[in-house]
């Protein structure tokens, strides 16, 4: 086993081989507060990539109701289990967080690569077929009525929606599973392939992937995985003229939860500080968006902004301790962050770097009993070569229908 550095962990690590070299990551936050379950990511992944025979049970994009539901069903709660028994009570995180290597503090537990048997590269399981064949079970099931009503900070009947596709980890299991050498981390964008010519449909990806986002397709005998649209990351579709282009499940998105970019990482996996950039921005400066159970030790790279309404010890297991920072910084948002929300979904380009202008006061408005200014600022997004591709401002303008409209 290689030595190699978790940020999400804040320490170093064993994984199978050395990190990879390369230049960009795939990467995307995901606004859990926004999501409606709507499964327009979930469809149009299927009708692109996974509609032939053998891929019946095969959904890249799932939209699961937590906490109840999972595709496959109770996907991480057994894999939880299993850590559990391998370190019984030892999962913990110590350390206060510190500075980009490792802003959540320090898990001091065992990942799904060190808490492995002998013998064994990764701890996992492979689901039955009937975990594949329900994917939206449970769907908007609450954890019970409330009472007395609902009000934050915490509801006493709660649900919420967890939109889901490959993490495209940095530390990725199913790659460290694959006996075959069949599954890599493409140098451009860190993008996680199978190689359909190298695999023989060992189900070993399956096993050793925490996320269950590795599927096994028994009309091929090989197994099969979210792509990341990668021809659209490219820039091949002619709707963008050559720039790369967010992924389909990302622009079909009805709720505008998500904004996915590409991110310049150093050679121990760390991003490279840009401030500028939409995705650091968030991700390391405001601290509202979290990687999904950083604890597994795979480094995913989609990051949620927790619901503000669940019970905090859930989301401490699930997000990690930079929940109750995530969650006050998303609640009142300081000037800049609010005009970056606006970025979300307004363009199908990929935003490498952004601007905020400077608008008039819109009002004052109190949050969790304190004042807060709103302003209408604007914000711009600008690609790769620094051109701008987008300008939206916090207040949505207000557009009057003409008197006269369409044939009367
Ligand atoms: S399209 Fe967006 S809002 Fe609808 S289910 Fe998917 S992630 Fe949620
Ligand atoms: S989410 Fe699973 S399938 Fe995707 S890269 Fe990570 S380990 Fe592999
Ligand atoms: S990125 Fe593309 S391949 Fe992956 S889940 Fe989304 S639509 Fe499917």
């Amino acid at each position: 086993m290689a030595q190699v550095h978790n940020w999400h962990l804040g320490r170093d690590m064993e994984y199978p081989y050395t990190g990879g070299t390369y230049d960009r990551q795939f990467a995307a936050v995901f606004n859990i507060n926004r999501c409606i379950a709507c499964q327009t990511c979930t469809m149009s992944c299927k009708s692109t990539w996974t509609h032939s025979p053998g891929q019946e049970l095969m959904w890249w994009n799932n939209v699961e109701t937590k906490p109840y539901g999972g595709y496959p069903t109770h996907w991480d709660s057994r894999l939880l289990s299993m850590l559990e028994t391998a370190n019984p009570g030892g999962q913990t995180w110590t350390k206060e967080p510190g500075p980009t290597s490792a802003p959540y503090g320090q898990f001091s537990g065992q990942t799904i690569f060190e808490a492995a048997d002998l013998g064994q590269r990764v701890l996992g399981y492979i689901p039955e077929e009937n975990d594949w064949k329900a994917p939206n079970r449970f769907e908007d099931h609450a954890t019970g009525a409330p009472r007395t009503g609902a009000s934050l900070p915490e509801h006493e009947g709660w649900f919420f929606y967890l939109a889901r596709i490959c993490n495209h980890c940095t530390y990725p299991g199913c790659l460290a599973a694959c006996p075959r050498n069949a599954i890599y981390k493409r140098p451009e964008d860190g993008i996680v392939l199978i190689d359909q010519e190298r695999c023989r449909g060992y189900q070993k990806c399956v096993e050793g992937c925490p996320y269950k986002k590795s599927m096994y397709r028994p009309t091929t005998r090989t197994s099969e995985k979210c792509i990341a649209c990668y021809p659209r990351i490219e820039g091949s579709d002619p709707l963008t003229g050559g720039d790369p282009m967010e992924t389909r499940c990302m622009t079909a998105c009805v709720g505008k939860i998500r904004m996915q970019g590409l991110v310049n990482v150093n050679t121990d996996g760390t991003w490279m500080n840009e401030p500028s950039h939409p995705l650091y921005y968030m991700v390391h400066e405001e601290k509202i968006a979290l990687p999904l159970y950083p604890q597994f030790g795979t480094q995913p790279n989609i990051y949620y902004i927790p619901p503000r309404w669940v019970p905090r010890q859930y989301l401490y297991q699930m997000f990690g301790p930079g929940v109750d920072h995530a969650i006050e910084a998303y609640t009142r948002p300081s000037r800049r962050l609010l005009a970056v929300l606006q970025l979300f979904r307004a363009t199908q380009k990929i935003i490498f770097s952004f601007d905020v202008e400077e608008g008039p006061l819109l009002s004052e408005i109190v949050v969790d009993g304190a004042p807060m200014e709103l302003y209408d600022d604007t914000a711009v997004g600008f690609d790769q070569n620094g051109n701008e591709i987008i300008r939206v401002k916090v207040e949505d303008p207000l557009i009057e229908r003409p008197g006269k409209i369409n044939s009367l």
